[in-house]
């Protein structure tokens, strides 16, 4: 692979928010100088794939530090509120949560990620804290409230992007609904946990009209089918979910027309490096007979699909990361294995 400062030319596909297409790039001195579709117009040091606008579709970024044991159930782990990791988040210290979300947010980016979507537990002050810590976070807040509480709300509406629930497992369904309006109103995101540890009510669930669901693992080919009718993409987080030993249904959802997004969920439990999770994707997908290709475009689904009519948190996206992800001289666009597509990385200023 080639170091930073010196001059080369990419030639293969390029993959964004507008999809995936042939192209390349012309890099001097390690920073783009020409970038376009179709053949490249010298001769190619590099053949490969050239990734931007990836967005990770769902994190919790504050658990980054927490240091878990081995065997523990879904529910004793991350169920609300005496799971393992609510009891850390409140019994951490602010400044341990703090240099949590900047180690995290450093890592993501590092990792070529332009913006990760986070569930932020803790409240107001939760989601202040990320907001300062991180200039990468869309921030989906939660309230801490047993009921629904106006002021509380608004004041966590006034710092986040929108709110992120839990599950209506967990809560109260008219609470949710309060929540999901209050998210509304303000022009915001509402976004949830679904059927991850049980097949939950999708129909209530839609009717929350949420950007996105995560997880659908407990999910039937029905629930994915109004899914993808209602265009509600699905974000899949394969890694966290293995380690429940669940497997989310990927290429029926793939089959079945649902937009596919991807997410590294909880960072206790996996570093937020988006083309390992990618290739994690690729790998289930292939083992579920679906195209492992489909992993491309949920690496950017988020930023090009769902986040679209958010226009403000979209004009935000795409600020020049750029992974350039080597092939071969084949150019083999799938990422079938992780050792041909998913090895080295390099970012890069964009044009
Ligand atoms: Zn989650």
């Amino acid at each position: 692979m080639h170091n930073p400062g010196e001059d080369y030319a990419v030639e293969g596909s390029i993959v964004d928010r507008r999809g995936v297409r042939p192209g390349y790039i012309i890099v001097e001195g390690g920073a783009v100088v020409e970038t376009g579709e179709g053949e490249c117009p010298v001769r190619p040091d590099i053949h490969g794939m050239i990734v931007s606008d990836i967005v990770n579709g769902h994190t919790h970024c504050a658990d980054y530090a927490l240091k878990i044991p081995s065997g523990m159930s879904l529910e004793e782990l991350v169920a609300p509120p005496n799971g393992l990791k609510h009891r850390y988040l409140q019994e951490a210290s602010e400044e341990e949560i703090r240099k949590s979300m900047r180690s995290f947010s450093e890592y993501s980016a590092s990792h070529g990620a332009e913006r990760f979507v986070d569930f932020r537990e803790g409240g107001v002050n939760g989601c202040r804290m990320l907001r300062q810590e991180s200039e990468d976070a869309i921030v989906l807040g939660r309230p801490l409230s047993p009921e629904f509480d106006p002021e509380e709300v608004e004041e966590l509406l006034d710092i986040a992007d929108g709110i992120g629930v839990s599950s209506i497992s967990d809560m109260d369904h008219g609470y949710i609904e309060e929540l999901a309006d209050a998210a509304r109103d303000r022009g915001k995101v509402f976004a949830i946990h679904a059927s991850e540890r049980v097949r939950e009510d999708i129909d209530f669930v839609l009717s929350l009209d949420p950007a996105f669901v995560v997880h659908m693992c407990e999910a039937t080919d029905s629930d994915i089918s109004k899914c993808a009718e209602a265009e509600v993409p699905i974000v899949f987080c394969p890694t966290s979910n293995a380690y429940f030993r669940k497997v989310p249904p990927i290429a029926r959802a793939e089959a079945l027309g649902a937009d596919l997004a991807l997410g590294t969920d909880n960072g206790m439990l996996c570093a937020p490096d988006m083309v390992a999770e990618a290739a994690v994707f690729a790998k289930v997908m292939e083992r579920q007979g679906g195209p492992p290709s489909a992993a491309w475009n949920a690496l950017t689904r988020l930023s090009g699909k769902l986040l679209n009519v958010h226009s403000g948190i979209q004009d935000t996206i795409g600020r020049g990361r750029l992974t350039v992800l080597e092939t071969g001289p084949d150019g083999a666009p799938l990422p079938t294995t992780a050792g041909a597509v998913l090895r080295p990385r390099k970012r890069l200023k964009r044009l």
